[in-house]
């Protein structure tokens, strides 16, 4: 028996051709378990199930506020098991313990809490006052999709595997879940958790990890499936699409990022260089909306670029398990090679960075250095260098010049990403008026990093499509059907549409 099962039909189970896959601590390289690795056949198994289950059980047949108790008891649930949830978080991805802790765990909860409410109190009716026809009575019901299913990143699993859930499940919906390779734990063991205690009827809610070319290609694909939400890379979400057009199944794309940190020549320099390094070393920079490009008002340019490279010099690289860690392990040795191969290309195209650059040394005893990177900024970039212009999701950050905020916006804006971004400055009014004309789904003005279940996010341009958080993402999960009715049962007077097409019929 795996470690870590799938849960298809209401079952933890292994795999059906009994495989699994190590999972491994990526600081020091000790394994943390063996978890079942599902196939073609187990994703089949699956969606089946979830067909079953919103088609015939009881789940489509719920009102929003039976569902709502629900979720709010997948929420107490999460946070009665905050500590253990939050040491695997932090073991199989690398992220801090204090990220999983203050962050990823209760930001979990608060999604199934903001669902659950979102259930309880949009309606699934609404009628329509008037009519463009004499005598009918008109309203919308609001009806779950059906099946969905979500493809997750590696990088904030237990967080990521709740915003596709919650929604769902809030609006009705049965649901089938794959995590990533790197960082299945957490929504395994979220599901194992929901099963014995018994809050779900069998099918409702499937979780299965496996590879993204089997398993994920399957839930994009099946024909049984009615809607895909996914999030990841802009490279796959375009195969996802390709994959939903064959039923054209709706589709909710996250995808990747390059966002742009206005700094402006009135900013309070200390606060701004705060968000500037938060913004961009936050998860060793592993987050899509990450503000991996700062633009810097050329009149407090270099005051503001050496405040940067003084700060980051303080970031705390060491084990993420430590209360006292900035910034864990990348998650994976090929993320370290990213960060370094643009490095390397930064060199290149822009010469020496102010800070970083390489691996750290002296880091404590027993971490696999090979898994780390400095904080890296380079100065002075050209935004269209490739450095600037690519995503590296790495602890990788580009400083670049303007001199007019109608100069900042259209640097900020040539980019093929919208996902995000920032303004720093001391005039509010002032920094609202360049947010208004940054093409992203997301501004933080004078903060960064900080997303609610509460409000919608997502991307422009080829950050995304769609939205999930708020009620935006509740109501994704939802279709309307308008009923007309006629309330005259006979006299076919009262039915002028007939007299349209004929007055004989
Ligand atoms: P990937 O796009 O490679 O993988 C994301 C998920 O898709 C994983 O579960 C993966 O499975 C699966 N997958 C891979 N190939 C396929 C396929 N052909 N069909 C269906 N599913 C597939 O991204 P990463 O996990 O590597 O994450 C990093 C990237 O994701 C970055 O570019 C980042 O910007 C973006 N991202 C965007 C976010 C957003 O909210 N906009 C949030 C987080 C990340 P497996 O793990 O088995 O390969």
């Amino acid at each position: 028996m795996a470690d870590y099962q799938l849960l298809i039909n209401g079952e933890l189970t292994d795999a059906a051709a009994g495989e699994t896959f190590a999972t491994y601590n990526p600081a020091k390289g000790e394994k943390i378990a063996d978890v079942a690795k599902a196939g073609k056949e187990d994703a089949v198994r699956a969606i089946e199930s979830a067909r079953k289950a919103f088609d015939d059980g009881p789940w489509g047949k719920t009102s929003g506020k039976e569902r709502a108790e629900i979720l709010n008891k997948i929420a107490e649930l999460i946070t009665a098991n905050a500590d253990a949830l939050g040491e695997i978080e932090a073991l199989d991805g690398g992220g801090t313990i204090r990220k999983a802790l203050l962050a990823d765990i209760p930001g979990g909860a608060g999604a199934f809490q903001w669902f659950a409410k979102m259930a309880e109190e949009r309606p699934d009716r609404v009628d329509l006052p008037g009519s463009p026809f004499p005598v009918s009575q008109n309203y919308v019901l609001y009806e779950p999709l059906g099946v969905t299913t979500g493809v997750i990143p590696w990088n904030f699993p237990f967080i990521m595997a709740c915003w596709k859930i919650a929604p769902a499940l809030a609006a009705g919906n049965t649901s089938v879940i794959k995590p990533a390779t790197y960082t299945s734990l957490t929504a395994l063991k979220l599901a194992q958790l929901i099963q014995e205690a018994d809050l779900l009827p069998p099918g409702v809610l499937n979780v299965l990890a496996g590879p993204g070319g089997t398993v994920g290609e399957e839930l994009a694909s099946n024909p049984l499936v009615d809607k895909v939400a996914f999030t990841g890379s802009t490279e796959v979400g375009r195969r996802i699409m390709q994959l939903a057009s064959g039923t054209l199944k709706p589709v909710t794309l996250e995808l990747g990022g390059k966002s742009a940190n206005i700094v402006l020549d009135d900013a309070d320099l200390d606060q701004a260089a705060a968000a500037v390094l938060w913004g961009t070393f936050f998860h060793n920079g592993q987050v899509c909306e990450s503000g991996t490009r700062a633009l810097v008002q050329k009149n407090v340019y270099d005051e503001f670029v050496s405040l940067l490279a003084d700060r980051a010099g303080k970031i705390v690289l060491g084990d993420q398990m430590d209360m006292g860690t900035d910034q864990g392990p990348l998650v994976d040795k090929s993320q370290v090679e990213t960060a370094e191969r643009y490095v390397a290309l930064g060199r290149e195209e822009v010469g020496e960075p102010i800070t970083g650059g390489a691996k750290p040394e002296g880091l404590p005893e027993g971490l696999d250095i090979n898994m780390y990177f400095q904080p890296t900024i380079f100065a002075d970039v050209d935004n269209k260098a490739k450095i600037a212009q690519e995503e590296i999701f790495g602890p990788v950050l580009c400083v670049i010049p303007f001199e007019t905020d109608d100069e900042a916006v259209a640097i900020a804006n040539d980019s093929i990403y919208g996902l995000a971004g920032g303004v720093q400055s001391g005039n509010v009014e002032r920094a609202e008026a360049v947010a208004a004309r940054m093409r992203t789904g997301t501004v933080w003005i004078n903060d960064y990093h900080l997303i609610s279940p509460e409000r919608p996010f997502g991307g422009y341009k080829q950050s995304g499509i769609g939205r999930e958080l708020g009620q935006q993402g509740f109501d994704v999960y939802r279709q309307a059907k308008h009923v007309h009715v006629n309330p005259e049962t006979s006299g076919r007077d009262n039915h002028f549409q007939y007299s349209v097409l004929s007055g004989n019929i």
